[in-house]
């Protein structure tokens, strides 16, 4: 039985590991969960929704581990099974890492069924736990079986997602974290025989202020301008556009003619079936539901109502991409099935717009 001192301390430092993993870039915004054990029947956990800098220790939740009935104000993080799921498998497990990390992610859209690492200078070996939808039992009971088929693993790739890591403690969780991603991106750096970095490469944005364009760089050009108007007279939701033109999405922007999700989040916020230009003349695709827009050779716009959305579409549709280079290259990949992506991207529309109460 922990003491009330040691409690408050175990809340302190899982909010100190959420901002410690945001500035290694394993977790962006909210995109990811920590939490740690309290005793044999309860974890604590980072709740739904909230940023972490505006987190504080009274703010997580208690969770039962065998009814998942929570204490608290706040609503435990949705992916809770996800963490459950580590609990029950390893009694050796205190501490809990979910991450949507960029490489181990897009290692878990290749269809392996493991990733060798290295801890130590001994070899390690990542399962990949096979995919059913977030937040399900299924998705819990494939993580365990995982584990339990490696019982030495401290990680666990979840295919088409993220990944999950623990330890005996908060930092032993975060070294397995980023063991993981090390492995992960050398391994995907080899097999796509280059260096792909992640992230947002800038080009020419705008946003509406008051029904009128304002274009965040001065001489946007005049082909720009016209894309960006073609999109806001089309999708009359959107008021601000993100231009990404970084590594991965530049690549796809000159060799591809269609993408399906690969990934969770890319079927949540980018949408189900894109499509891109392949020259110069050809007209670019405005969908509704649809949040980015390709143009030939020259990246992406991507779609929000406000900044902060059309970052996060950017993010999602950069890593997605660079996903899709890796199934490329290496010449197999497991995509999600239309009516999986069909169900994601309506259920986070639907909660989605209830949160911020917009309709869309
Ligand atoms: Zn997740």
């Amino acid at each position: 039985m922990k003491t009330k001192e040691e409690v408050l301390r175990l809340r302190e430092e899982i909010i100190e590991v959420c901002l410690a993993l945001l500035e290694k870039g394993l977790i962006v915004r909210t995109w990811g969960n920590i939490s740690a054990r309290l005793d044999e029947e309860h974890f604590l956990i980072t709740p739904s929704g909230i940023k972490y800098k505006d987190l504080t220790p009274d703010m997580l939740p208690v969770v039962n581990i065998k009814d998942l009935s929570f204490e608290g104000d706040y609503k435990p993080s949705s992916e809770l099974l996800v963490h459950r799921s580590i609990y029950q498998a390893r009694s050796d497990a205190q501490f809990v890492i979910h991450t949507h990390q960029t490489y181990a992610t897009c290692v878990g859209a290749l269809g392996k069924k493991r990733l060798k690492g290295e801890r130590k200078g001994e070899k390690v070996i990542y399962p990949v736990a096979d995919y059913a939808l977030p937040g399900t039992n299924k998705l819990s009971a494939n993580i365990k079986a995982a584990l339990i088929e490696n019982s030495m693993a401290k990680s666990v790739i979840m295919s088409n997602h993220g990944s999950v890591s623990f330890g005996r403690d908060a930092a032993e969780a975060i070294n397995e974290a980023v063991l993981l991603e090390k492995a992960a991106k050398s391994y995907i750096f080899k097999i796509c025989k280059t260096d792909i970095n992640y992230g947002i490469e800038e080009g020419f944005s705008s946003h509406l202020e008051n029904g009128h364009i304002v274009y965040e760089k001065e001489g946007t050009p005049e082909r720009i301008k016209q894309v960006h108007k073609a999109i806001y007279a089309k999708r009359p939701d959107v008021t601000y556009i993100l231009h990404n033109k970084s590594k991965a999405i530049m690549t796809i922007s000159r060799r591809v003619n269609h993408m399906k999700p690969l990934l969770d989040d890319f079927a949540q916020i980018i949408g189900t079936h894109i499509r891109i230009p392949t020259s110069d003349h050809a007209a670019i695709y405005i969908r509704s539901y649809i949040n980015a827009v390709f143009a030939y050779n020259d990246g992406a716009f991507c779609l929000g109502n406000a900044r902060d959305e059309a970052e996060a579409a950017a993010i999602i549709l950069d890593k997605g991409c660079l996903a899709h280079i890796a199934v490329t290259r290496y010449g197999e990949g497991r995509f999600l099935s239309f009516f999986d992506c069909y169900k994601m991207n309506r259920n986070y529309r639907k909660n989605y717009s209830k949160l911020s109460n917009i309709s869309v």
